[in-house]
């Protein structure tokens, strides 16, 4: 038997130091440095001309959708500019003139360009034509859009079950894009459907369709600017939502109340100067948090636990903290709940919480009087092993107080990518919606399969097992957003066939099956032109508003072709042009698909008109006090357990996240200012006297080990930084240290990988 053949791919590139810089974290976020920031990375990418067009439609009603995170837009957006210095880089990054052709694979094999770092694999530019990677070939090749389209046909064709594919999306895609997708998975037979919200916010999505009845937060933007308190817990939103800032700012002028829960206190829950006003200029910065709380790593269920118990005594003295009349009418296990407080012990919770005494009286003091309550959160509370339970008790503040279904108070879950939610919304699930299946036979006229599909730790371990072999990546680079790189690339590397529709190089096209496709396509900011018709698409954000998105740039060139129109014909191609829906039509004219989504899909209507301008929301029924679903027809107050980390002398619970030059996986550039880190992403942040007590200097170099169920794994080379954290935590980069974080090990119910708190030892090297 011929021995099998296995590219010699890196999946981490170069793990060789740079140049670390050290200075003070700059302690006010964006103001001018941040628009100097924005405005470096768009004209070096793009040139000035193409910035400032770009630039000047981002965010606005007849422009196009920020690629970046999820967060929504005002009714009225600024005519100055509606972004942040992040909206900035991602659409630089998108935009930029670098291209990646035929000359640059003939030169680079991917044996070679996977010692790149991901930074360096992301600065080569944009994809400009489809290419093949062939079996036993290091170099990918051109291939015309028909032969690819037909290979990727034959090669579903070729498998024994249609489960043996895999159909993932990542959270750039636009609604109409994820829609087709989503019924081709269908209409090939499978539900087979991971997507990237799998990796952060499913753990909201469980916890919020348990207790209130619906998967989503329940705030529009304009609630945050009156609420009476928000707090933001487990986010940084500084760095990974900006604008948010200006909300909070917003918030703090009408005499809200910030607090902001969580291991570090992120500069931008310090100060911030908005660039948007003359003040923001000139003026001194405005303080965000009032109070912040530094939870231990995973604590947050300590925390709230201790805070409902002392407004559970100061609410028994005269029954006017808790919301009786709301608690009556609207909610489900208030006696129970209260019961089970009793159970715990306030000086085990504040000792387990690390947060100080005083810091929680004061919290306590201010939200005893308020109803008017936010609660704003992200990764920081999901990827647990009890993720699902995190949110949960936060909901029961929000339920106790009083502070759901009403203007200026309720549920905020912060999305990372711009239309993870609406992937979701428009089907792209692993689990089987009876109503949508009834829908998809009505109106698409095909039966959907009725077997769940795997979401990405599934996935994961089919293609692992060979129970899966081809795997499709409608954008993103699944490789380095999964959990345990080791066994993710292996999992690829066993299929027989890898499709990534892309913009840009990442290492999801290096480390990749034995056969493997690139097919690119076009940036947000890029014009959509087909039969000399523009095409708009539309995406959904944070907050469940559906809105459309129009490109004006010229695109990088005319090889490229749109997600919907490459979706649509490689399902013709398969179908041969023998099925129900007239796959060919819906990729020319996205119309047909607006009015397929708006039959098929529950809650959208009148797509085409409506999400013009402003757009319009998707109905919620928290924001209706609609509880009707749920268990006596009330939101659920519910009894959550406390996490538990037995951590040995050596141990500590690391978390992994973003630097300020990052945008989910990709590397922008190397200056994470707002933690005084330059050109350098091999560090681990750490408490100083947990480095006393290891005997650890600043900068000495360590491997970072976590050992789940006898596996060791290894992230070796990494400069201890001195850092407020608290003791036996630790903090670092991903996808650096994704390396770590065992794939078999996910939050209850959610399955969302635990790559907030992983235990791990140091090693020093
Ligand atoms: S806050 Fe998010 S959506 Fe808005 S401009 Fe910044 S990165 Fe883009």
């Amino acid at each position: 038997m011929a021995a099998k053949f296995r590219r010699k791919v890196s999946i981490t590139g170069n793990q060789d130091f740079l140049d670390l810089k050290l200075k003070e974290p700059v302690r006010i976020a964006a103001g001018a440095l941040g628009v100097k920031e924005a405005l470096r990375h768009s004209f070096k990418e793009m040139g000035v001309a193409r910035s400032m067009k770009a630039l000047s439609s981002m965010n606005q009603h007849d422009g196009f959708s920020c690629p970046s995170c999820a967060w929504p837009d005002p009714e009225n957006p600024s005519k100055i500019g509606e972004y942040c210095e992040n909206g900035a880089k991602a659409l630089a990054d998108e935009a930029t003139t670098a291209q990646v052709d035929a000359t640059f694979f003939k030169r680079h094999s991917v044996e070679e360009l996977s010692q790149l770092t991901d930074y360096e694999l992301n600065k080569l530019g944009r994809i400009v034509a489809p290419f093949v990677l062939r079996e036993g070939s290091i170099h990918y090749e051109p291939i015309a859009w028909t032969e690819a389209y037909a290979l990727i046909a034959a090669e579903l064709k070729k498998l024994e079950s249609p489960n043996e594919a895999i159909f993932y999306t990542s959270g750039r895609s636009s609604n109409e894009a994820a829609f087709l997708y989503g019924m081709f998975a269908r209409a090939f037979g499978t539900n087979n459907m991971p997507d990237c919200s799998n990796m952060c916010h499913e753990s909201s999505g469980v916890a919020l369709s348990e207790t209130l009845g619906i998967g989503k937060g329940s705030v529009k933007l304009e609630d945050l600017y009156e609420a009476e308190v928000v707090i933001v817990a487990g986010q940084n939103p500084g760095t990974n939502h900006p604008r948010m800032l200006s909300a909070l700012a917003k918030c703090k002028e009408n005499g809200g109340k910030v607090i902001s829960i969580n291991p570090l206190e992120e500069s931008g829950l310090v100060n911030f100067k908005n660039p948007q006003h003359l003040k923001g200029w000139v003026g001194p910065p405005q303080s965000i948090a009032d109070i912040h709380l530094p939870v231990k790593i995973n604590q947050d269920i300590a925390l709230i636990k201790l805070i409902l118990i002392k407004l559970a005594a100061l609410d028994s003295i005269k029954n006017d903290i808790f919301d009786h009349e709301f608690l009556k009418t609207y909610v489900a296990g208030y006696q129970n709940l209260l019961d089970n407080l009793k159970t715990f012990d306030e000086k085990l919770l504040l000792a387990q919480c690390g947060v100080s005494k005083e810091k929680i009286e004061e919290t306590v003091t201010l939200l005893a009087k308020k109803s008017k309550i936010v609660v704003c959160w992200a990764m920081g509370l999901t990827q647990h092993k009890n993720g699902v339970a995190n949110i949960r008790e936060y909901v029961n503040l929000l339920l106790l107080k009083g502070a759901i279904g009403k203007p200026n108070a309720g549920t905020c879950p912060v999305r990372g990518h711009s239309n993870v939610q609406g992937d979701r919304s428009v089907g792209i699930m692993h689990f089987v919606n009876e109503t949508l299946n009834k829908n998809i036979e009505q109106f698409l006229g095909f039966v959907p399969p009725k077997q769940e599909g795997y979401d990405t730790v599934a996935a994961m371990k089919a293609m692992h097992d060979g129970a899966a072999k081809f795997f499709m990546c409608l954008g993103g680079n699944f490789l380095m957003a999964a959990s345990d790189t080791t066994y993710t690339a292996e999992a690829i590397q066993n299929c027989d066939f890898t499709v990534q529709i892309s913009t840009k190089l990442n290492r999801s096209h290096l480390v990749t099956g034995k056969i493997a496709l690139i097919l690119p396509t076009y940036g947000r900011s890029e014009k959509d032109i087909k039969n000399g018709k523009l095409r708009n698409i539309t995406i959904e954000n944070s907050m469940g508003q559906v809105r459309q998105s129009r490109g004006l740039l010229q695109p990088i060139t005319d090889a490229i072709r749109s997600e919907p129109e490459m979706i649509a014909a490689i399902a013709d191609t398969y179908f041969e042009g023998k099925h129900s829906m007239n796959w060919k039509a819906m990729g020319e004219n996205y119309e047909l698909i607006r009015q397929k989504i708006d039959q098929v899909i529950s809650g959208f209507s009148n797509t085409e008109h409506r999400s013009k301008g402003a757009g319009y929301y998707l109905p919620n029924n928290v924001r209706e006090l609609d509880f009707s679903k749920l268990p006596e027809g009330k939101a659920q107050l519910t009894i959550n357990t406390m996490p538990e980390h037995h951590l040995e002398k050596d141990e500590y619970l690391l978390m992994t996240m973003r630097s300020h030059d990052q945008f989910n996986t990709t590397i922008y550039g190397l200056d994470d200012r707002y933690r005084g880190i330059y050109n350098e992403r091999r560090v681990l942040f750490m408490n100083q006297k947990d480095m006393h007590e290891a005997g650890l200097a600043a900068q000495d170099v360590v491997a970072i080990r976590s050992e789940y169920d006898g596996i060791l794994r290894t992230a070796p080379r990494f400069k201890v930084i001195p850092y407020a954290i608290p003791q036996s935590n630790l903090a670092a980069y991903f996808p650096e240290t994704n390396v770590l974080v065992p794939f078999n090990h996910f939050a209850d119910k959610s399955n969302t990988p635990i790559s907030k708190s992983i235990k791990v030892k140091l090693v020093k090297m």
